[in-house]
């Protein structure tokens, strides 16, 4: 009995400096990280500080423990604690969220958060923790590249007008002579002065919304029409296609008519990119309850599932042996989502790969009796 127990002291000695080694362990790796690791109570009262956290936010660990963490949150993001303890509180965790917290002397700096719930030995939520990353540096220079784009894309809109101008002039003069050349040779200059002038609107687009300054200009239209036209034009620019479209119920929208013309010619133009010449594109246009629903379906390569997941995010293009020949700057879908969203709408794909993809939005209704 007494060798019994005599072992389970030493048992106990060896657990509790093992316990204690690791606490030791821990605590220089959170002091030595380059990160600001900070805790706090459900109440968000701090309640560790580590030194990255003085350096970044330049309050001592005396000055911030027992003080509340709404001391680093700007005034406009101060809901974002209450949004974060209450998805936290639900045994959720926060990753990577970009946001601005604010230092002792009032500077505002961007980080990234990660907040994970801190549990006791029985698995309550007693705490949170927070990492937080400094990313004002890689900020300024997203920022700086925005600016850069957002220039070059501006400055190089003004001689594309100007070039576009005097080839509807040369191409008006040479119909006039029945100079079936020179037709020809000015159509096609013109149909890749087209492309270029959506490139660089694609950029400016991109650039303004990265900023967070795409404003819409919405105004009440007839859908039959807006859909005519945008498949009139597109039986032109897709000669090579077969477009099928059986004209759609007229309703009233209520939306930035050219951002979605710009969306509706993203699909239309992506259905002929990414399908063999002489294939169908059907373009749907159906009212379902108080909604108009748009669909552009291909008989193309198809997209596989794992590449449907990331299809919308900003860059993002499809690798491998059939895409690699086609030119593409995997903005098209990001835009296009982005412009759905400010208009509560959302972008859905569905897709076969080698049987064709359908990508389908749906838009609200105006209701004339209101
Ligand atoms: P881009 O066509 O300029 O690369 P997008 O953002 O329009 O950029 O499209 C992103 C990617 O999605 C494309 O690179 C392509 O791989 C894939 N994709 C888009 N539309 C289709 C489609 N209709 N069929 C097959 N793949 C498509």
């Amino acid at each position: 009995m007494k060798i019994h127990s005599e072992v389970s002291q030493q048992e106990g000695m060896r657990l509790r400096k093992n316990t204690s080694q690791q606490g030791f362990m821990l605590a220089a790796i959170v002091n030595s990280s380059d990160d600001a690791i900070v805790s706090k109570d459900l109440n968000g009262i701090v309640t560790s500080w580590n030194r990255s956290a003085q350096k970044m936010f330049g309050y001592l660990a005396e000055e911030m423990i027992g003080q509340p963490i709404l001391k680093l949150i700007p005034p406009d993001r101060k809901h974002e604690e209450v949004e974060i303890l209450a998805k936290l509180r639900k045994g959720g965790h926060v990753d990577h969220f970009e946001t601005k917290r604010v230092t002792k002397s009032g500077t505002i700096i961007d980080v990234s958060l990660t907040i994970s719930p801190v549990r006791n030995g029985r698995g309550k939520i007693i705490g949170l923790s927070k990492i937080a990353r400094d990313i004002t540096e890689k900020k300024l220079e997203q920022q700086r590249k925005n600016d850069f784009v957002a220039m070059v894309s501006h400055e190089l809109k003004t001689p594309l007008t100007s070039i576009k101008s005097y080839i509807q002039l040369l191409l008006r003069q040479a119909k006039k002579t029945e100079d079936h050349y020179g037709t020809n040779a000015l159509s096609k200059v013109d149909e890749q002065v087209k492309k270029m002038t959506t490139m660089i609107r694609d950029f400016l687009d991109l650039s303004r919304l990265e900023e967070g300054k795409m404003p819409l200009n919405k105004s009440q239209f007839s859908v039959q029409q807006f859909m005519d036209e945008i498949v009139s034009e597109a039986k032109i620019l897709l000669a090579e296609h077969n477009i099928r479209y059986n004209s759609c119920n007229d309703a009233i929208l209520n939306a930035d008519r050219d951002k979605l013309q710009q969306v509706m010619a993203n699909l239309l133009s992506n259905a002929a990119k990414y399908s063999s010449k002489g294939s169908t594109i059907t373009v749907l246009c159906e009212q379902v309850r108080q909604k108009v629903k748009f669909s552009v379906i291909d008989e193309g390569i198809g997209i596989d599932t794992e590449d449907q997941k990331r299809l919308f995010e900003r860059f993002y293009r499809v690798g491998g042996e059939q895409t690699k020949n086609i030119s593409g700057f995997g903005i098209g879908l990001y835009l296009c989502s982005e412009i759905l969203r400010l208009h509560n709408s959302i972008i859905t794909v569905e897709s076969l790969p080698g049987s064709g993809s359908t990508f389908s939005f749906s838009m609200d209704i105006v209701d004339n009796n209101l």
